[in-house]
């Protein structure tokens, strides 16, 4: 099973709760900024280790993250 997210840039406000969340620890803190000042959460998957599992995305109170899945039926 694959799986990825995308991360909204402008909505996040870098609490850093889906880094902890991720059990892959798939996503880091970006070194840029966005429009509010923030340090955005970073989606970064160079082996294709996500899962889909959707804890980061349940965790984020902001709901910036959107998790995509490809579950093989
Ligand atoms: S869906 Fe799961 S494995 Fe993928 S980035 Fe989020 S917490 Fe990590
Ligand atoms: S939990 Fe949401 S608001 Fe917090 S760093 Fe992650 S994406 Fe950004």
């Amino acid at each position: 099973m694959a799986g990825k997210i995308v991360i909204n840039k402008e909505l996040c406000k870098g609490c850093a709760l889906c880094i902890g969340a991720c059990p892959q620890k798939l996503i880091v803190i970006a070194e840029e900024i966005n429009s509010k000042g923030y340090h955005p959460a970073e989606f970064v998957d160079s082996k294709g280790a996500c899962t889909g599992c959707t804890l980061c995305a349940s965790m984020c109170p902001e709901v910036a993250i959107e998790v995509f899945r490809a579950d093989k039926t």
